[in-house]
């Protein structure tokens, strides 16, 4: 299904009912060449809870049971595969799908529920999708104000432009969407969706339509601004790393059900299972047969804890934690080997072992690589507690 289609669809009729900015404060722009940017005025930051969330359609259940709170202010990356209902759970929490069963407070309050429903504008929700949504008709500063109806038309302005200085885009007001490139575009809907200071920010892929390099830009602005502005978010990604830049704890999905959550550091280094750690890292999976609680192999033997006798399990071992030394190294716990093939990777190299005990060929990363090469004989070993083992999982 185009989910960018349904979320364009829904954005706009979400858009065009009343939203209700919150009072307070409104940063004032200091916009002249070379001036700083003034910064964007705090929100009220909302808890977020949701609970035992579910959402089927007819057969289908994109949502399973999932519970989640959200601290004010905190920012969580939801991570998983296509169609692990991510997004489900995004239009769910902004009110643009109702639950079929469970919950969503806001600050404590209903928003969705058996017996209660709140409309999205109601919410203090501020949405922000992949394509943007921008309205190709509007100006930018029209788009930007677009949400702020509901103010006396002077402070309206005022606000739009105080956010369009604090995305960079003071110069732009005038000019439309389609005269912008794709980094400005998502600048302005980072501003529109910001500027009625939204308790909670949702965030569906907002930087998939990006090239790489200006990708890492607007991923560090936006961080820089949901922080200043404190509003609770929400940011949906299938993309690793850019949950582990940007969350301040990321929700692992699968199948509608969150499997772990935690710090990047508690996810990398603790993966509750090999579809986390494969998110997490490149990894070489080998299997093996678990005995006594732990497995055995030439490189060493590691725990396999809570796993029975006889169990087909996989050992994880990092790429990045295979260690190679020149060939005349000692070491008892060192392993002949021999590169079978190698690539540069700019600050590392990628190099595929043959490694004595083990039948396949072992990938390692390694910072430097002089003098190896295709065919050179090498030690090899595992930093100690780099082995994971879980059951096999498909
Ligand atoms: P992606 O990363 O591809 O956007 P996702 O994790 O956001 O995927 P969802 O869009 O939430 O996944 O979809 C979760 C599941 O629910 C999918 O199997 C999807 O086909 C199904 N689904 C979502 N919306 C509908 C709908 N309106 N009607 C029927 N099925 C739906």
């Amino acid at each position: 299904m185009p989910l960018t289609t349904r979320c364009r669809v829904s954005l706009k009729s979400w858009l065009s009912t009343t939203q209700k900015p919150l009072p307070g404060p409104i940063a004032v722009s200091n916009a002249v060449a070379g001036a700083p940017r003034s910064r964007a005025a705090a929100t009220f930051a909302a808890r977020l809870t949701i609970e035992n969330l579910t959402r089927t359609y007819g057969e289908a259940t994109a949502l399973n049971g999932v519970s989640l709170d959200v601290s004010p202010g905190e920012i969580v990356c939801l991570l998983g595969p296509s169609g692990c209902g991510k997004t489900t759970l995004l239009r769910v929490v902004s009110g643009i799908e109702r639950p079929s069963t469970g919950r969503v407070l806001i600050n404590d309050r209903e928003v969705a529920g058996p017996t209660r429903y709140v409309p999205p504008e109601d919410r203090s929700i501020g949405l922000m999708f992949q394509d943007f949504a921008l309205f190709p008709h509007l100006n930018i500063l029209d788009n930007v104000a677009f949400g702020l109806r509901s103010l006396a038309p002077d402070v309206r302005e005022r606000s739009a432009r105080a956010i369009l200085d604090r995305v960079g885009l003071a110069d732009f007001a005038e000019a439309y969407p389609s005269t912008l490139s794709g980094g400005q575009q998502q600048r302005v809907a980072l501003a529109r969706a910001i500027v009625p200071r939204p308790a909670v920010m949702l965030m569906d892929e907002p930087f998939s339509g990006l090239d790489i390099q200006l990708r890492d830009t607007m991923q560090e602005e936006t961080l820089a601004l949901l922080r200043e502005t404190r509003a609770t978010s929400l940011i949906v990604t299938h993309n690793p790393e850019e949950a582990m830049r940007l969350g301040d704890r990321i929700v692992v999905l699968k199948s509608g059900r969150i499997v772990q959550q935690g710090s990047t550091e508690t996810l990398y280094r603790n993966p509750a299972s090999l579809f986390v750690a494969r998110l997490f890292s490149e990894i070489n999976e080998i299997p093996v047969r678990v005995q006594d609680g732990r497995v055995v192999t030439a490189a060493g033997t590691f725990a396999a804890p809570g796993l029975s006798d006889g169990t087909a399990a996989v050992l994880c071992l990092r790429e990045r934690a295979i260690e190679i030394t020149p060939a005349g190294a000692n070491g008892c716990d060192k392993l002949n080997g021999r590169v079978t093939d190698i690539k540069f990777l700019g600050d590392m190299t990628r190099i595929d072992l043959a490694v004595e005990g083990f039948d396949q060929i072992l990938k390692a990363r390694v910072g430097g690589a002089d003098g190896l090469r295709k065919g050179s004989e090498v030690k090899v070993s595992i930093q100690p507690g780099a082995g994971l083992v879980f059951p096999f999982e498909s």
